[in-house]
């Protein structure tokens, strides 16, 4: 028996005890409207839930009890994902807390990090950010510009950082910041964990095209942390930050529940029905491509579940789900308003405002999380093995480039 499998009875024991908990928790969440600009309620509830889950013992599957998990095996994970699976995804306001930065602490962090941090990730009582990218440094996040400084067993962090998902609800965020700028941009970065409340971290919010203010720009002024904030190997940033940007792919991608899941088109299918639409020969063969697309996403994700549970560190081959749902974002916008009609532009009834706030989310798709064109270069050159790009500052020192708003 594969390893990632329960013997029968104790796989429909699980399943039935996860199905229990989920029909009492997993109601749905509203995906949020104008009362909700920063999204606060939703990412409430996504803890609640959380925390829910936690007090019931199914949080963290797989991690070690010692720092707040379950203790249990990959196949007790699997079971978990296919049985959510059926329902809402109450956790989506967590990706990057539980997708992203978890798994690198868990992966990367020392015995008192994950000591003093896992727990409260795990059950979502303290939510996570990224702080990567930054006006100058995007797709070429290694310009970066903010720098840590050693000041005796402190380090004293200067620059700013934007697009922040999530930072004004954070307790904690996950930082790169520039440590050596005396070698190339890539060699002179390291990884450290912020405390959101510390003195001189200020936190402004971006206003969105969709009337959201989800993310932030975030500025550090003198900001002092402990030496055992530093994420691994000082100057090993790079490294760190590569391996948080493919488990930002793959959860992403792969999204947090397993199994085949057509919820976007359904969703469609039966607004369709609702509105007389659904004899329309052309809507029909677009909503067939949309749950070919949304099937297919799945199939890759289960790939790429399977392959982190075979204990694989995620690869580029994680761009691949990042693009399909880019794809699938794209063909859901045009679908939606085609079905929403002349409503998707001017409402009468506030239920009709979700389909066009859809459509302009939907722009955020090829952009976060890296964006389609850098997934299309990362494909190409490491899994393809296509020839890179010529990289003009290969072995220049930081300080020597122009980058940002560093001119000589
Ligand atoms: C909804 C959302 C949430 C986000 N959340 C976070 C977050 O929580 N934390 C965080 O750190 N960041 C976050 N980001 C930022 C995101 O990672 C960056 O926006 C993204 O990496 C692109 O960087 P940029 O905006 O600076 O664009 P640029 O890098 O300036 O790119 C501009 C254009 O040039 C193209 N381009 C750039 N370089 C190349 C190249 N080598 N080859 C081909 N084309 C190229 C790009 O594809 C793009 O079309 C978020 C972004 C969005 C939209």
């Amino acid at each position: 028996m594969a390893d990632d499998v329960l013997p029968p009875g104790e796989d429909e024991a699980f399943r039935a005890r996860c199905r229990a908990f989920l029909d009492e928790h997993a109601t749905g969440i509203s995906l949020g409207g104008r009362g909700d600009p920063r999204g606060e309620s939703r990412l409430r509830a996504a803890q609640r839930f959380q925390k829910a889950l936690a007090d019931e013992g199914l949080a963290g599957l797989t991690y070690p009890v010692t720092y707040g998990g379950a203790g249990m095996t990959k196949a007790h994970e699997r079971a978990w994902r296919d049985t959510y699976s059926a329902y809402p995804n109450m956790t989506y306001d967590l990706l990057i807390s539980h997708g992203m930065c978890l798994p690198m602490m868990a992966e990367y962090g020392t015995h008192a990090q994950k000591s003093a941090y896992l727990a409260r990730i795990i059950s979502a009582e303290d939510v996570w950010c990224q702080m990567f990218s930054e006006p100058g440094a995007g797709s070429d996040v290694a310009s970066l510009q903010t720098r840590a400084e050693r000041d005796g067993d402190e380090w004293i962090i200067n620059g700013q950082k934007v697009w922040t998902t999530l930072a004004h609800l954070c307790a904690y965020g996950i930082i790169i910041a520039r440590t050596d700028p005396d070698v190339p941009k890539h060699a002179g970065i390291s990884m450290f964990i912020v405390p959101m409340d510390a003195d001189g971290v200020e936190v402004r919010p971006i206003h969105q095209i969709d009337g959201g203010t989800h993310f932030n720009e975030v500025f550090f002024t003198d900001v002092r942390i402990g030496a055992g904030s530093l994420i691994g190997d000082l100057n090993n940033g790079w490294r760190m930050a590569t391996a948080m940007l493919m488990y930002e792919r793959v959860a992403i991608g792969s999204g947090t529940t397993g199994g085949i899941t057509t919820d976007r088109t359904d969703r469609l299918i039966r607004e369709a029905r609702k509105r007389g639409l659904s004899h329309d020969p052309a809507l029909r063969q677009k909503l067939m491509r949309l749950r070919t697309l949304e099937t297919c996403l799945s199939l890759v994700a289960m790939r790429t579940r399977a392959e982190l549970r075979a204990g694989r560190t995620p690869g580029p081959g994680g761009s691949i789900g990042k693009l399909a749902t880019v794809e699938i974002a794209d063909l859901h916008t045009e679908v939606s308003m085609a079905i929403a009609g002349a409503s998707g532009v001017a409402w009468e009834d506030e239920a009709d405002a979700f389909w066009q706030r859809q459509a302009l989310t939907s722009l955020q798709a090829g952009i976060a999380g890296g964006t389609t064109e850098i997934q299309r270069n990362i494909i190409g050159d490491r899994v393809l093995g296509l020839p890179r790009d010529i990289g003009v500052d290969r072995g220049v020192p930081y300080k020597d480039l122009t980058v940002g708003t560093q001119t000589s």
